[in-house]
């Protein structure tokens, strides 16, 4: 080949035809530095259709510059790129940048270098490098990531270099990971354990697409026996991938898995140091990091010789990625498997309602362990009616539920409060003149956090300190908090068991993972009396003392324009019900609700999970809504809310005629203004069998649009 066409991250300059210097070697897949304008740019060697040929003559092409030293990307992840390309609607380069990118890991040598304190002073301190010093105690990492813990500029560090207080320390990027042992301590499996396993284990020998949906009861072992199957794949010399839908927690699964295959797995997700980054991603590549746990990225980078994907808590929503290339991580795992021809396994306890389509369409493989391990019993499950039971004024716990509670502390249990709200309270008005404190950049209130002492914006992430006097009439100690979030929850523990120890348990409390393992070992312990947590609290947790789950509010998630919103309340639920009991002691779940009449709520107090189902594929069956038909949605954005309408309308006013696709919209989205961006939103229910991407290709690739203007596609959207 003397000729190769690159695809580059820039979509807008298309792929680029370059001439192959003699002597230089490349393949499809490899990846190549070649020169755009004055500047060089990383690409891929790409063969394929999707590429339109480009029309420049030979005698004309700049030569590529060199070859990266890493492996060509393999045909599997090619095709991968492909597929998620196509179906999401996204461009080549957008989901070729993310398999690249993810790692600054391509550039540069392999040894990278990092610094710490030394212990020394400067001979002149200053505010600056005080507080430096002070927030750098025991960090060690490049000067970049130490300017931003530290919240100065590099400059200051570059001084502190200079004065010896910082020291430089080579990183080795290619030092290899401890290796992992298939049977370091494996358990005994009970019968229907091993029976499981049993598919798994010859699926993941025979080397063969399998996609499985593991469907057990919380408590049944299921991480068990999918250790088995990841055990199989070990033993045979090929890399697992374990996706997880929170990483934050992840200290207490690694744990158990260094118990059970004697090292730790590899960690990705996207607040790695960077030479942590650099390491992974070269031992991936290389086919050292025989297994990976991560966050939805770790999908596409380019395995060695993977063997087994397993996508733990296959139903949680934060699979689904909502900016940049809108792909659903657990779609995307089961068209990797089948590329990489091997076994995929979902595992839930709360299977999405299309995973369960697919499995009794025959396309995935239902494993199911009915039964918790060891004779565990399920929790009993109670309804709380508020409307009947109520709290007292000011407060959110009805008096049933804070018996229950004491009645846990006086016998030494624990017990858990789940509300899905970060912060002391989701609303801030003024007494007043009832003035609300409104996110500047957001359709959004501004949340209390009275730990951090912050009016939050919990969609952008914007923070202000809660005034002293209204800003819109200027009176004095008149802004009340209306509605609870877990601090004000927590406060009211504190109020009704004083003698109790409570812990909130949120994104906020927990933001590293040395406070998480921290939260982990004093709940174990028994340091802890009462949790009071969000969803990040619901899954993966084993406190065999704890035997009370309190639901604050179980209206909460049906409330929005959520298409999911009664499955996602009945799965929360059910995860955070599955923490209760899983000891030896019975477990309790009490259920705070006005809508005790609601089938969710019905089916969850019922233990009848088949009955919410049921129910629920029916109402969907008549909607036209997934897994029966498909959703898509165009979202059009811009700063400038004439210019987002503009470009919406047009879009709308130039929709095909089809008989299979129903096109609704334009609108402005539910979150009209979002991190500063106006947004129109058009929707479109399909027929399972309308070539949806095609339709939406065709009609936006005819349109162009002003500079500042975003137009996004979301296929199989989560919430519109
Ligand atoms: P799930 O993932 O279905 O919620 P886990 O795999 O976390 O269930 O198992 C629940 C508890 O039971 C864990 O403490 C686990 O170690 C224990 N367990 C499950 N299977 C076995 C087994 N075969 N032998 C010993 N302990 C087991
Ligand atoms: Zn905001």
């Amino acid at each position: 080949m003397n000729r190769a066409r690159l695809l580059i991250f820039n979509a807008a300059l298309g792929p680029l035809d370059y001439r192959v210097p003699d002597g230089m070697e490349v393949e499809p897949g490899s990846v190549v530095v070649a020169p755009l304008g004055p500047r060089q740019i990383v690409g891929i060697v790409w063969e394929s259709e999707r590429l339109p040929t480009n029309p420049v003559p030979d005698s004309k092409l700049r030569p590529l510059l060199g070859v990266l030293p890493v492996p060509p990307l393999r045909a599997e992840l090619r095709r991968l790129i492909e597929w998620t390309a196509e179906y999401y609607c996204a461009s080549l380069a957008s989901v070729a940048r993310m398999v690249l990118a993810s790692g600054g890991a391509l550039r540069g040598p392999a040894t990278m270098t990092e610094y710490r304190l030394t212990g020394g002073m400067p001979e002149r301190m200053t505010p600056q490098r005080q507080a430096a010093i002070e927030a750098l105690e025991g960090e060690q990492a490049t000067i970049r990531e130490l300017a931003s813990i530290a919240g100065v500029s590099e400059g200051v560090l570059r001084g502190l270099v200079n004065q010896g207080v910082l020291e430089p320390v080579e990183v080795d990027c290619d030092r290899p990971y401890p290796s992992a042992r298939a049977d370091f301590s494996a358990p005994e499996l009970n019968p229907d354990q091993q029976e499981a396993a049993a598919q798994f284990v010859a699926a993941v020998e025979e080397g063969r697409f399998a996609p499985f949906l593991l469907d057990g009861v919380t408590g049944s072992g299921k991480t068990e026996v999918y250790f088995e199957a990841m055990g199989a794949a070990i033993a045979a010399g090929r890399q697992v991938l374990v996706l997880l839908p929170e990483i934050a927690l992840t200290e207490a699964f690694l744990r158990r898995f260094e118990d059970r295959f004697g090292a730790a797995p590899v960690v990705w997700h996207s607040s790695l140091k960077s030479t942590e980054r650099r390491r992974a991603w070269r031992a991936i590549a290389a086919g050292g990091a025989q297994v990976v746990v991560g966050a939805r990225s770790a999908l596409f980078l380019p395995y060695a010789n993977l063997g087994l994907i397993v996508v733990d808590e296959a139903h949680e929503i934060s699979f689904k990625q909502d900016e940049g290339v809108r792909y659903n991580a657990r779609d995307v795992a089961v068209m990797r498997a089948r590329f990489e021809r091997i076994p995929v396994i979902l595992a839930s306890a709360t299977p999405a309602l299309e995973s369960l389509q697919m499995a009794e369409s025959g396309v995935y493989t239902k494993v199911d362990l009915a039964d918790r391990f060891g004779g565990a019993q399920l929790p009993s499950i109670d309804i709380l009616n508020l409307t009947e039971e109520k709290p007292e004024r000011g407060r959110w716990l009805a008096p049933r539920l804070v018996a229950a509670m004491r009645e846990r502390l006086e016998r030494g249990e624990q017990s858990l409060l789940f509300l899905n709200r970060r912060g002391y309270a989701p609303l801030t008005l003024c007494r007043n003149c009832g003035f609300r404190f409104q996110c500047p950049n957001c359709s959004a209130w501004l949340v209390e956090h009275r730990l951090s002492r912050r009016l939050a914006c919990h969609h952008c992430g914007h923070q202000t300190e809660p005034p002293a006097l209204c800003p819109e009439c200027g009176e004095p100690e008149c802004l009340v908090a209306c509605g609870p979030g877990v601090e004000r929850i927590a406060d009211e523990v504190a109020e009704v068991l004083p003698e109790a120890r409570v812990a909130v348990a949120t994104s906020d409390t927990l933001n590293s993972p040395e406070k998480a393992a921290e939260f982990v070992a004093k709940a174990e312990e028994q340091l802890i009396d009462v949790i009071v947590g969000t969803q990040l609290v619901t899954k993966g947790f084993h406190f065999p003392e704890l035997t009370l789950v309190g639901v604050v509010d179980a209206d909460l998630g049906l409330e929005g324009g959520d298409l999911r919103a009664a499955e996602r309340t009945y799965q929360q639920i059910a995860q955070v019900s599955g923490r209760a009991g899983r000891g030896s002691k019975p477990g309790e779940v009490l259920i705070q609700t006005r809508h005790p009449e609601a089938p969710v709520i019905a089916a969850l107090a019922a233990g009848d999970r088949e009955a919410f189902y049921e129910a629920e594929t029916e109402g969907r069956r008549h909607a036209g809504a997934p897994p029966f038909g498909r959703w898509a949605a165009i979202i059009v954005s811009s700063e400038d809310e004439a210019e987002a309408r503009e470009a919406a309308n047009r879009i709308g006013a130039t929709r095909p005629q089809l008989d299979d696709v129903m096109i609704l919209g334009p609108a402005p989205a539910p979150m009209a203004l979002l991190r500063g961006r106006y947004r129109y939103r058009l929707l479109l229910n399909a027929r399972r069998s309308a070539e949806v991407q095609k339709v939406i290709r065709d009609w936006l690739g005819a349109l162009s649009f002003p500079q500042g203007v975003r137009v996004a596609v979301d296929i199989d959207p989560y919430s519109f």
